[in-house]
């Protein structure tokens, strides 16, 4: 596949320009970075004069509820004929943070049928060859990062505001776990621009961060007391939430947010994975890992999903008991990758 960054950046500048009604649509179960990149180019978008709207298959988590045109995001599952509208009549569709398109969740078909151009923005590995126009590269942190690289590229001398720095710094600190992993020195570059708008990075820390319900830190608390396996054969840490509980617990949307990463906080843990029954019989996988262990393979392979090297997920026909089993029986075949696996280097 040829540089699809080079390649592009100035074709989907033109497809932009040529285009009036401009409809972006970020990846289902949407994260901090789908959203983030998303308004942070509708933002942009606007300032442009362009009549866009951002249309998602299903909502976004309450901690990023406060970044500006939330609002205005056109939600699939409760409001279908809009968003079918606007998908309809969209002279370009532009998916962010996924270049595979089934990911666009239950808005796929529409946008199939729809004749507008397609566009990806996207740093996630493996895409999908029939997009029309490409702005990707896995070596960036977040889709916000690249969307700010676009903008910066296209549009040169182009001043970005707070809403749009809000929008694209909560992609690169959600994706990056508050810069922590997926990192390159472009990431910070673009956060110190971001933060010379004047935006405040504390706020959106504490929104993001520090937003927890004493009901989500129970959770937190019953999972690491009650649901961590640790098997140290296999450098692999896992919780689990069964239907029965998620019900007992009211659990919704966002509460199990970044319950994986207790996993792999674990000393010498190399593998942390989450598994949530959401519905019953379905059950939903996120895996972490560390330094060169892969598992968006595992993923792909077995949990019917893709994600990045360090990060991804997937999911299963099955209760989550049936899922931890289906695990399980794989995970002999790494034990000796699982093993041997140093973390990082001193340099
Ligand atoms: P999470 O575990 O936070 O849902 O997802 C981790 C990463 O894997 C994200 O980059 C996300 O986009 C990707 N991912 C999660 N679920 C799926 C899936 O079902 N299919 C694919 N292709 N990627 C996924
Ligand atoms: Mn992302």
């Amino acid at each position: 596949m040829p540089d699809l960054k080079t390649l592009t950046i100035q074709e989907l500048s033109q497809a932009i320009e040529k285009s009036r009604k401009i409809v972006i649509i970020p990846h289902k179960n949407p994260d901090g970075d789908a959203i983030g990149s998303s308004l942070g180019l509708c933002h942009y978008l606007h300032d442009k004069q362009k009549d866009c709207h951002v249309v998602v298959n299903d909502s976004a988590p309450y901690f990023i509820d406060f970044l500006p045109k939330f609002d205005q995001i056109k939600v699939f599952e409760s409001d279908q004929s809009t968003c079918i509208d606007l998908v309809k009549n969209a002279d370009l569709i532009i998916c962010t943070d996924y270049s595979q398109l089934h990911r666009c969740g239950d808005l796929q078909p529409y946008v199939e049928a729809s004749p507008a151009p397609k566009a990806v923005i996207d740093h996630h590995p493996g895409p999908d060859p029939n997009f029309d126009f490409y702005f990707h590269t896995i070596a960036a942190s977040s889709t916000s990062e690249l969307v700010y690289l676009y903008i910066h590229d296209a549009d040169p001398g182009y001043l970005f505001n707070k809403d749009i720095a809000s929008c694209l710094y909560t992609g690169l600190l959600t994706d990056t776990g508050s810069f922590r992993h997926a990192l390159r020195s472009e990431t910070f570059m673009v956060a110190a621009e971001l933060l010379k708008t004047g935006i405040s990075y504390e706020f959106l820390v504490s929104k993001i961060f520090d937003s927890n319900t004493p009901q989500r830190l129970k959770l937190v608390g019953y999972a690491l007391n009650e649901k961590l396996m640790i098997l140290n054969d296999y450098r692999t840490a896992y919780i689990s939430i069964s239907f029965e509980e998620s019900e007992k617990l009211g659990l919704k949307k966002g509460d199990t947010e970044g319950l994986v990463n207790y996993c792999l906080s674990i000393n010498d843990i190399v593998m942390g994975v989450f598994f949530h029954e959401r519905e019953k019989g379905k059950t939903k996988i996120s895996l972490r890992s560390k330094g060169n262990f892969a598992v968006n393979s595992i993923s792909q392979q077995y949990f019917g999903g893709g994600g990045h090297k360090n990060a991804a997920g997937g999911e299963f026909t099955g209760s989550a008991q049936e899922t931890i089993n289906k695990f399980l029986e794989i995970l002999p075949q790494y034990k000796d990758q699982l093993s041997s696996l140093e973390i990082g280097q001193r340099d």
